[in-house]
């Protein structure tokens, strides 16, 4: 059996992490993965998910049971409070079904697979260029891929008239993917007025929008407002898909925690909707844990919790912002050949940096920096104080 299997490739977010942990340099620094770091390189665990690890920890009466295929509802509710806000239409009128998912990746693939047995258009629009997983996650589900103008590499900014004219273009009823905030791996971003043109034209055009929704809290440092993309689709009455990670703002990556909601026209239509994604969770993986569902609950329940939660939320964008502005200094106080505004310009965790893959490569192997070959970095995992070190590589990169 298997005599004749190949070598799958290697994944290349997690190629770059092996190479990183078995370099011994010291100045190593590893700004691939999308993982916010302390000062020292640690993943940053918050102190709020601390405190509340410890309650669970002391409530001896919590027992294991299955949770429903579903998810815990309380966690539901308050995971489509959080993205579609307080007074949302939709929740109120109950058009929106919430489902516990395993973290953003399968509630992008819970999504994918039931538009796939369920919606007449399989063809789906991913932004050029996107999260590496998207392709993946949502051809796994047996959805056709194609993509629209995103970003601009020659101006390095958004692409909107490319957008709305690959969008004005694209197959009636297609199934658009869109970064509700935090574009990964631009970070670039449309305005509130760009994405109220996008929403006019995807309504006229009559096609079904799919947030992928990673970074709230992290880009402006308000919740509400990096969830105003979505809310914009979520409140006029039309149809809207949102997957929803809790990986990067509570720090809970290894817990898989994230949520699928689907706005539907009412609430009968909702509670159909519901019943049918039980099918597609149950062969995935039956129903989700509970660990990271009781964290986020007890957060998004308790004012007080909820409070130090969005404190420490702010307190790592505000480090992502003056990150950014050191780097852009240094570069700018080295004379490094190049505009390099838009790393100031550019929101949320990562930056597109503009370095080839040639030079890339030259910073991996000259000064032991490892990230995406396209030029991404991850500026939640660079510390200020390797910012030197690592706008000296750029320099070096660059001139060489
Ligand atoms: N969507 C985007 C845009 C992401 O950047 C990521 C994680 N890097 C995910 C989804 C998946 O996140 P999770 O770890 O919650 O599966």
């Amino acid at each position: 059996l298997f005599q004749d299997i190949t070598f799958a490739p290697d994944i290349p977010v997690y190629a770059t992490t092996a190479a990183y942990n078995k370099d011994p340099c010291p100045n190593k620094l590893h700004l691939g993965i999308g993982v916010y770091r302390t000062e020292e390189g640690k993943c940053h665990t918050l102190n709020v998910v601390k405190q509340v690890e410890q309650a669970l920890a002391n409530d001896l009466s919590a027992d294991k049971e299955y949770l429903p295929i579903t998810g815990m509802p309380e966690f539901n509710k308050l995971s489509a409070k959080l993205m579609f806000g307080s007074g949302s239409p939709a929740i109120k009128e109950s058009r929106v079904v919430t489902v516990q998912c395993v973290s953003g990746c399968l509630s992008l693939r819970v999504g994918a697979e039931f538009l796939a047995k369920h919606y007449h258009q399989h063809v789906v629009y991913l932004p050029e260029p996107t999260y590496g997983n998207h392709p993946n996650l949502i051809s796994a589900a047996g959805l056709t891929l194609k993509t629209y103008r995103y970003y601009d590499p020659k101006t390095l900014v958004l692409d909107f008239q490319g957008l709305l004219e690959d969008l004005g273009s694209a197959l009636t009823g297609a199934i658009v993917l869109f970064h509700a905030c935090g574009h990964n791996p631009t970070g670039v971003d449309p305005t509130c007025q760009q994405w109220e043109q996008i929403r006019q034209l995807v309504r006229q055009r009559g096609l079904l929008p799919f947030f992928d929704c990673a970074y709230q809290g992290l880009v402006s440092g308000n919740l509400d407002d990096d969830a105003q993309s979505i809310r914009m689709f979520g409140c006029d009455g039309g149809e809207c898909f949102v997957a929803q990670s809790y990986s990067k703002n509570m720090g809970l990556y290894g817990e898989r925690i994230g949520s699928l909601s689907i706005v539907c026209k009412t609430a009968d239509v909702a509670r159909r909707v519901e019943s049918q994604l039980k099918l597609i969770i149950r062969p995935l993986y039956s129903n989700p844990p509970i660990h990271g569902a009781a964290i986020v609950t007890a957060i998004l329940k308790d004012r007080d919790l909820y409070q130090k939660w969005t404190n420490e939320l702010k307190a790592m964008r505000d480090r992502l912002v003056q990150v950014r502005r050191q780097l852009y200094d240094s570069l700018c106080n080295k004379g490094t050949p190049g505009d390099w505004s838009h790393i100031i310009k550019q929101v949320g965790m990562y930056s597109f940096t503009g370095l080839n893959k040639d030079q890339v490569d030259f910073l991996t192997r000259e000064y032991h920096i490892y990230m995406s070959s396209d030029g991404r970095i991850n500026i939640g995992g660079l510390s200020s104080k390797a910012v030197p070190y690592f706008a000296d590589a750029i320099h070096d990169a660059v001139i060489s």
